[in-house]
Parts: structure tokens; sequence; C-alpha cells
């Protein structure tokens, strides 16, 4: 029998999609990939979600999420979707576990991940000093000089986190200014643990067996220089988590999913929500905010069907 609803992914989208949809009495499934509670989880200082004026982890945010989810009938499987098939209806979805479901809608909130910086050194020495969660692995700094990559918002929240543990930490930035809200900078600027490098990119990451010395360029005048640390990290963005649509769903040249204003993909049944297509916000609020908004054209998507059927192309999209 096809499941009501499956929604791909268990990020602050995919877990409010659960939470609507389960109070609509649909019975929804959740498939929530190899990393539980999406990017959310990877930070320690969440400060901007309603609703806790003292602050939460994302850990603990995304686990409230899912029990309030649970506590209204949302069933979870800890698996990863590894194939789709959205051209036959019921859709069909495959997992990385060797399960197969059958189901009549889906939401697909695969969010994104991290951008690697794709420089000599990165892929070897990941997991030994290059790192791209601070919550994960700030702890195994302590004492040490660390670099941080990027000048957004997590790059200094992250960079800020991780002065609790190490003894200096450098924020390497390509320009000579940051893109993070003005309230991180500030806090940033005023840390004394923290010391800017401006205007320079990674050139190679040195290491025999564990992270040693950043070598990096500087953009305008070509110069090099060495920067020793025994970690780094990396924030300079993300890459939406959509190759399994490649061929089924429209994408953008990056690899944003396609939708219109109420998130239907062009295949009526399959929605989007978070930043599998939104390349703009990137925010936890938001991405919960377009779970709810993908759970409620679900329920009304299902309620057709049932008395309409599948439809043909462009009935429910237009
Ligand atoms: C370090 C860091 C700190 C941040 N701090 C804040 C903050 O303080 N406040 C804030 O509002 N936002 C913050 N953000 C941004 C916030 O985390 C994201 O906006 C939000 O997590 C996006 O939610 P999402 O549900 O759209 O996707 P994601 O969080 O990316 O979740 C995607 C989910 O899909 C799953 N998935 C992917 N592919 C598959 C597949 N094939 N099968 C099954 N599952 C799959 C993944 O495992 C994951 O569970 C931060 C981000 C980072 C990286």
């Amino acid at each position: 029998m096809a499941e009501n609803v499956t929604i791909i992914g268990s990020g602050p989208a995919g877990l409010t999609a659960a939470l609507y949809t389960a109070r609509a009495n649909l019975n929804p499934l959740l498939i929530s990939g190899n990393e539980f509670g999406g990017q959310i989880a990877l930070t320690n200082e969440v400060e901007n979600y309603p609703g806790f004026p003292d602050g939460i982890t994302g850990p603990e945010l995304t686990e409230l999420m899912k029990q309030q989810a649970e506590k209204f009938g949302a069933r979870f499987e800890s698996d990863h979707v590894s194939r789709v098939d959205l051209q036959t209806h019921p859709f069909v979805l495959e997992t990385e576990n060797g399960a197969r479901h059958e189901t009549n809608s889906v939401v697909i909130a695969t969010g994104a991940s991290p951008r690697r910086l794709g420089v000599p050194g990165e892929i070897e020495l990941t997991g030994r000093g290059v790192s791209y969660c601070a919550t994960c692995d700030g702890f195994f700094f302590r004492g040490k000089k660390v670099a941080v990559i990027g000048g957004g918002d997590s790059a200094l929240q992250e960079g800020l986190f991780l002065t609790r543990f190490a003894a200096q930490v450098y924020v390497v930035h390509r320009r000579n200014q940051l893109r993070a809200q003005p309230i991180l900078q500030a806090r940033a600027q005023e840390n004394p643990k923290i010391n800017f490098v401006w205007d320079s990119v990674v050139q190679d990451i040195q290491g025999d067996g564990a992270v040693s010395a950043l070598n990096l360029v500087h953009v305008r005048t070509g110069d090099p220089s060495q920067l020793p640390v025994e970690g780094v990290f990396v924030y300079i963005g993300h890459i939406p988590n959509t190759q399994l649509f490649v061929g089924q769903l429209d994408m953008d040249d990056e690899g944003y999913l396609k939708v219109n204003e109420r998130l239907h993909t062009k295949i009526p049944g399959v929605f989007a929500a978070g930043e599998a297509h939104d390349h703009i916000f990137k925010q936890a609020i938001v991405s919960a905010g377009f779970g709810s908004m993908a759970a409620m054209e679900v329920e009304k998507f299902l309620a057709d069907l049932e008395h309409s059927g599948y439809p043909t192309a462009g009935k429910i999209f237009a």
C-alpha cells in the first residue's frame, strides 16, 4: 500500500513538514538521511529561532522538532534515498538500506551540504584537522591555533564558538569586508582570540597525517604566505542536495529545484521545501516555514487525488 506522503530529509524543513502532515492525520513517513537534523544540527548556538530566548543548540532543537512530530504520528526511518522514480504514480523511492517505498506524494527537504574549498590537501586531511563542523570537532582543538575560512554568518558564528577551545582563531576571508550580520561582526571584532586575514584565499592545506599549515595567496598582490594552524574549518557556502532528481525535475544552474509560489515542482504531488530550492534566505526558521507550506499543499493534493484521481499535467500545478 502506498504511503500518503514521504518526506525526504530531517532538517528544519522536513521535520516541520512531518509535524504538519502528522497533525493533518496523514501518517507521514520521514526518511531522515545520513545527517539527522540537517545543517542546524551542526551548530551549538542557535540564537535566532523564535521561542528560545536563551538560545538552544542545533541538536536539541531538531530533537524537539522530531518529538513534536512523533507525538502526532509521524514515522521516522534512518535511511538515505538513493533513487527516485517520479515518472510513475504512485512515486517510487529506493533507499541505501534496500527499502522500496511507494508514495502518493513527496516532500523533498534534502537541503544542502557544505561547499568544499577544492584545494590540495583538503580531502586527504578531512577528519585530520579539516572540518566543516565546529560543534562536532571544536573540542579537539583545545589550546591550538585554527583557521576558519569564510566571511558569512556561519564562519563568524562558528569562529566565535571555536574561541572556547582554541588559543587563536584566524578568520581567512577572500574580501576585505564581511558578509555576516553586524551583531556577529561586532562580537568577532571584540574577541581577543580572533584575528582576521583579509583578501586571502587558500592555495593548499599542508600536513603529514594532520594539518600543520595553510598556504595562502593575497588576492590583489598575489603574495604567498603561510599560516601555521592545526585545524581548518570551512564555511564558504553550500551546494543543494538535488542530484537525485537530475533529469526528473527542473533546477537552476546551481542545482536549486524550481518550484512555484506554492512549492510545487513540475510534477503534481512532488513538492520541495527548504534549502533544496531556497538559495536566498538559508535560515532554519525559513526552511521550517517552507516545510509547513509544503505540508499544507500536500494535504490539498491528497484530497484532490482521492476525489479526482491523479491529475493530468498542469491540472494541479497551474
Ligand atoms: C554551521 C551552521 C550554523 C548555522 N546557524 C544557524 C542559526 O544560528 N540560525 C539559523 O536560522 N540557521 C542557521 N544555519 C542555517 C540552517 O542550518 C539551515 O538554513 C537549515 O538547516 C536548512 O534546513 P533544511 O531543512 O532546508 O535543510 P538541511 O538542514 O540541509 O537538511 C537536509 C536534510 O536532508 C537530508 N538528506 C539529504 N539528501 C538526502 C537523501 N538522498 N535521502 C534522505 N535524506 C537526505 C540530510 O541528511 C538532512 O537531514 C546554520 C548552518 C550552518 C551550516
